[in-house]
């Protein structure tokens, strides 16, 4: 089996699970508890928070431990758009957000909350002039991703953050999903960011929030009161101390993953874009994991099962919308035409992704060409 789905998740790391283990074999505690096992569990919970933070190079915020990005996200955007009310009912962000972005401020557009949406140029760069544009004294956040999962368009977080240092009431929260372990984070541009660690050979269910301490979020968890009040229930420690090691070997990899990556993405997109009827959507100088290509004509659904049939894990769009009918709105903001969108599909790598991943996949790709070229729109 070929698995080139890494935008939706990853293998975890040997070492990873490893920890996760170990922790929840010695450290099973629970972390608030008041006697002596309680406390070695919580300094243990503290030094992976450290470690963490260190490997971020954070100077003055704070790492919340979350279940994912999902709650992350949605925790900081609904948490910090209510206590900021007073100052302004404006939100900015993109329709290439993951819909745990989305989702989140459509429903604050339902508490009386005005949702602006920059706009995107044909080559898939952010349109600085319209972002300018939309900025006024109502906007209270920002909300933009780092990397695009669908695409791998990298977004210019710093030139967004002076931009917006005219505001200082803004808020500026960045997902950095898909760029952590691919990409470099300076995490003194962002107000806020979230990483879950799936997506980068950790575990499912572990995520972190970083948020500059100084601000205040509305809680939206009521209970114990862990992890500093936003996020309670019992700590999750074996899944903390874990992700801090999935974090630390991410890092130590990055620059070996990052050009193994852009190789098989270069090869990737120079072969299948030789084919009439197909057309790389993957932005050239984007993300170096991602490669989106269109079947122009025939449907994504169909190329991903063909592909399946050969042993090659792909995906339509991106997982977590790919159950839903309307048409891909990453794809549509970049000004993908219709019948491409509906026949894209994305082949995502990690550092488990060798040659022979790729050559497999060229392999099987010839052969579904040959199936379905009669259909393909030139
Ligand atoms: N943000 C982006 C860009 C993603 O790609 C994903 C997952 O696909 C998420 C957020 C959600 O992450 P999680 O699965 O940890 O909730």
């Amino acid at each position: 089996m070929n698995y080139l789905d890494n935008c939706a998740t990853t293998k975890p790391d040997p070492e990873v699970l490893n920890t996760f283990n170990t922790v929840n074999t010695k450290y099973f505690y629970n972390p608030s508890s008041p006697h002596g096992k309680g406390i070695e569990a919580s300094k243990l919970l503290e030094s992976a928070r450290d470690q963490i933070k260190s490997l971020l190079g954070l100077t003055h915020q704070s790492v919340i431990f979350t279940s994912g990005a999902t709650e992350s996200n949605n925790l900081v955007i609904t948490g910090m758009a209510r206590s900021k009310k007073q100052f302004g009912k404006t939100i900015i962000t993109s329709k290439l957000e993951h819909p745990s972005v989305l989702e989140t401020v459509r429903a604050l557009e339902e508490e009386g909350f005005n949702i602006k949406y920059v706009q995107f140029n044909d080559d898939a760069t952010l349109d600085l002039v319209h972002f300018k544009s939309i900025l006024d004294q109502d906007v209270i956040m920002v909300c933009l991703m780092h990397v695009n999962n669908v695409m791998g368009a990298i977004l210019p977080i710093k030139e967004i953050h002076d931009i917006i240092q005219e505001y200082p009431k803004i808020h500026f929260h960045v997902d950095c999903v898909q760029s952590f372990g691919k990409l470099p984070i300076d995490a003194e541009l962002m107000d806020s960011f979230v990483l879950s660690g799936h997506k980068f050979n950790g575990l499912k269910g572990q995520g972190i929030l970083v948020f500059d301490q100084l601000v205040t979020i509305t809680h939206t968890l009521f209970g114990g009161g862990q992890e500093y009040g936003f996020r309670s229930g019992t700590v999750n420690v074996a899944s903390d101390v874990s992700l801090a090691k999935a974090m630390r070997i991410a890092l130590n990899e990055q620059d070996d993953n990052f050009e193994r990556m852009k190789a098989f993405k270069n090869t990737l997109e120079s072969k299948v874009s030789q084919y009439p009827g197909i057309r790389v959507n993957s932005v050239k100088d984007g993300a170096p994991h991602v490669v989106n290509i269109s079947f122009v004509g025939v449907k994504g659904e169909v190329i991903v099962n063909s592909f399946s049939k050969h042993g090659i894990m792909i995906s339509t769009t991106s997982a977590c919308s790919s159950k839903r009918a309307k048409l891909n709105e990453t794809l549509t903001a970049l000004h993908v035409p219709e019948d491409a969108i509906t026949g894209s599909v994305r082949i995502s790598f990690d550092k488990y992704t060798t040659q022979a991943h790729i050559e497999a996949f060229l392999k099987a790709f010839e052969l579904i060409y040959e199936e379905m070229k009669e259909l393909l729109k030139r």
